[in-house]
Formats: C-alpha cells, structure tokens, sequence
C-alpha cells in the first residue's frame, strides 16, 4: 500500500439539488482511493481519472480538518434552508477505511460537524466507526446521526472473496446492535447485489432479515454496474476463479451499456423480487420521513418525497410524473410555500402531484407516500 499526504484545495462538496438516496446536499471525501478493495467498485473506472492502482495507492487529505473548519463556518452563515445530513462517505472512498485509524480525519470531521450543529448520514462498511461511538451519540443527542452500512450481502464467505478488505458482514451486523442499542438510526444499503450469486432470493431474504432483525431503520436497494475497461477487468480477474459457472452468464446480462448497467429485463427481474422480499418485512425501501423531517425545509422535502414516490412506482413497474415535478420544484428560487396557489405553474406539476405537494405542505408528509414506503 502507497500512502500518499496531499493538500486539498476544496473539501465539501455541493450538489446541484437534494440527493433523497442520502438526503444530502453536501458531502465530502477525505481519501482518494480506498484501502478496502471491493472486486466490483466502480472507483476503478476510467472516469474518476485515478491513475494509481486503485486498492494500492492511497492519497490522505492531510489538510482537510483546516479547510473543513473554515468551509463549514461559511456554510452554516450562507445556507439559510434545510438541505439535510452532511454526508460523509460514499463516492469512491471509505471514510473509515484502515488508514483512519493512524490518521482520523473522519473523525475530526465530525467533531466540526458536532461544533456545527450540522446533522451527518456516515456511509461505510468498516466497523472502524465503533471507535468514535461515543461522539456519533453526542452529535445524534443534539442534532442526529444516520449510519449506514453497504453490503452485497449477509453471507461472510462470500464477502471475504469479493470484499477483501472489509469486515466480514456478521461483524458490521454487530456494530449496528450497538449503534442501535444506543438509539443511532441506521441503514442498510444493499448494494451492489452481485449477479447470479448474491441476488437470489435466498440471499436477498437473508439479507432483509437480517435487516429487520437488527432494527435496521430502513434498506436501499442497488444492483451492479460493470463498465467496460478497469472495473469490468479486475472484477473477472478476481471472481471468474471462485465462481467460474456463473460468470459465463455475465456477458447475457452485461451487452455493451455505456454506463456498464444490466439489461432492463435483468433489472426488472430483481427490482421486482426486492420488493416483494421487502413488503414482507414491511422494510422501508428509502430513508423514511420520521428520520429526515425536521432537518429538510418544505422545498427539499417536497422534493424528497415526490422523488421517492417516483422510485417506488417505477420498481412496481409503473410510470411516475413525481419525478419531473421534483426536478422542477428543486430549481424554484422562493419557498413553495408562496406558491401554494400557483403549483400548477411549475413544470410536471398536474392535479394528483398538486394536492400531494400541498399535502406535504400541511402536514409534512403525503399518505399516499407513506401508504407505498410502509407497505401498508
Ligand atoms: S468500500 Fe466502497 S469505495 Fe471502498 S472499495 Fe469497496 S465499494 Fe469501493
């Protein structure tokens, strides 16, 4: 492993509207590349212009607790609404890969997002996070804390062949007993789910029930890209050898997308089978709204939702205008509040999408909404 200390010019990151995967609007990243070395990471691509090996060479954002500081002290002066959790984690790196434990940026990020009083959504899959339990209970005390763990699946012999790096899944479980046990609301991604191996339905009841067990607050669901070039190589390299009957069905499903996606069909197929396995459990398939409410104002909370709403029509096979009236709603410059009487001005916003606005106006949520999030 190279590790290498760099001097970042930026640390937060800003998106162009809500992320209601996250219900984040900014985010950071403290390392470049990731130490964990999942076979199938998309941190691999051509794209994100890593020219090191991507599980071998590491650049630390030595200065990132300064610019952090300063960039939050603006942030919190200049960001007059609600725009949810921080996000730390997610993209191409683990904040809390192997080498947090010499170097605790992740950690000194969140002690100025406790200063701050900001609300953090953690995305890992180390159980390194158990280190800094005591302050993720400080900041959930008086803001909130959402931690979420990624999994491919439950199932540790195969997380050790595909996930070398990371704790196997039965330990991040336990890590979650004990957020849990501490009143830390917590998240399953589940995702990817590897084809053919751990998107069966064995698998993803496992994966589900183990979810439930926990008291996992809720599950979001992803299959698996595989671009052509870096990514696509070194995933066969590494899972041809331990699974070589299933990887000739790989080129079925994997036919020349650009952007390394799965046929529809296949899709569909597991989309379906998901839903299913998650209305059993009654799981909720996105962030649910007892956890994010209070820190969205009403613009990016109609966007929330009506975003959400999009998502689980269209993984029930149905069309959806919500997400067209969220797209437009995200771009309004004054509070939807104002424009109670003129929702049908803003594009894709028809006489169905205009009542549940206003719902979630009046009372912060739609029941239409919830009816699908809850599988009631
Ligand atoms: S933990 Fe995430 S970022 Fe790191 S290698 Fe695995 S998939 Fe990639």
């Amino acid at each position: 492993m190279n590790i290498t200390e760099i001097s970042a010019k930026t640390i937060l990151r800003k998106g162009k509207k809500i992320d209601s995967w996250f219900i984040s609007k900014y985010g950071m990243n403290l390392y470049r590349g990731c130490q964990h070395n999942c076979i199938y990471c998309d941190g691999r691509d051509e794209k994100y212009r890593v020219e090191d090996d991507f599980g071998k060479d590491l650049s630390v954002k030595i200065n990132a607790p300064q610019l952090l500081d300063s960039e939050l002290s603006r942030l919190v002066k200049r960001e007059t609404g609600k725009t949810g959790f921080i996000l730390l984690g997610g993209g191409v790196n683990d904040s809390y890969q192997p080498v947090e434990a010499k170097y605790k940026i992740t950690q000194n990020a969140l002690e100025l997002l406790g200063k701050y009083d900001l609300p953090v959504h953690i995305l890992t899959k180390s159980t390194l996070v158990e280190r800094d339990i005591e302050l993720i209970q400080e900041i959930n005390r008086t803001t909130k804390v959402i931690v979420s763990f990624s999994f491919s699946s439950v199932d540790d012999d195969i997380s050790r062949k595909v996930e070398p790096g990371v704790a196997p899944p039965s330990e991040r479980l336990k890590v979650i007993d004990n957020l849990k046990s501490r009143g830390i609301s917590c998240g399953m991604f589940l995702m990817p789910v590897i084809p053919f191996l751990t998107d069966t339905p064995e698998m993803i009841y496992k994966s589900l029930y183990s979810a439930y067990v926990s008291g996992i607050d809720f599950v979001v669901f992803g299959g698996m890209t595989l671009k052509e070039g870096r990514q696509k190589d070194y995933f066969h390299e590494n899972f041809d050898s331990n699974y070589p009957d299933l990887s000739i069905n790989y080129d079925v499903i994997y036919n020349g997308s650009k952007w390394g996606q799965p046929t529809e069909e296949y899709n569909n197929q597991v989309n379906q089978l998901f839903l299913f396995m998650a209305s059993k459990f009654k799981m909720p398939i996105r962030i649910p709204p007892t956890i994010f409410n209070r820190f969205l104002d009403d613009n990016n909370r109609v966007v929330v939702i009506l975003e959400q709403l999009d998502y689980m029509l269209k993984i029930r096979g149905q069309d959806s205008p919500y997400g067209y009236a969220a797209y437009g709603i995200s771009n309004l410059k004054v509070p939807i509040g104002q424009m109670r009487n003129q929702l049908r001005e803003i594009k894709g916003v028809g006489k169905v999408t205009e009542r549940i606005i206003k719902e979630i106006i009046d009372n912060g949520s739609s029941s239409y909404y919830e009816k699908l999030l809850f599988f009631k």
